[in-house]
């Protein structure tokens, strides 16, 4: 028979490995609304340069300096890329070079595009 002791430590390995796994699916869920209000700032980008082509073209005037804006999305889109890897990090995957959805690495191809992974 199973020493007590041994029997609590499983159920602390068990409850320990739980915990962890909750915090992972929180950080991942964090990252996803992080995600999600960084592409709402790129769509505030685009919408505002779309406007500012809009009001030019019915003023007939010169186009203004976009590349402040088209630095900002840059840097947004960047910040995304980054918080997507990590998620997928946490979740053990890797990315797909193609369209950039979530694959175990044991996968020859991508279940969502099938393209080639390694
Ligand atoms: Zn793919």
């Amino acid at each position: 028979m199973a020493d007590i002791n041994e029997i609590l430590d499983k159920a602390k390995d068990l409850a320990q490995t739980a915990g962890e796994k909750s915090q992972e699916i929180y950080h991942i869920s964090k990252l996803k609304v992080e995600i999600t209000q960084l592409k709402m700032k790129v769509d505030k980008n685009y919408a505002s340069i779309g406007k500012k082509v809009y009001e030019s073209k019915k003023e007939e005037k010169e186009l203004p300096d976009f590349s402040a804006q088209i630095e900002e999305i840059d840097l947004l889109k960047a910040d995304i890329e980054e918080k997507r890897d990590l998620i997928s990090t946490l979740k053990n995957a890797v990315r797909c070079p193609s369209c950039g959805a979530d694959v175990s690495e044991d996968d020859p191809f991508c279940p969502k595009c099938g393209s080639q992974i390694n």
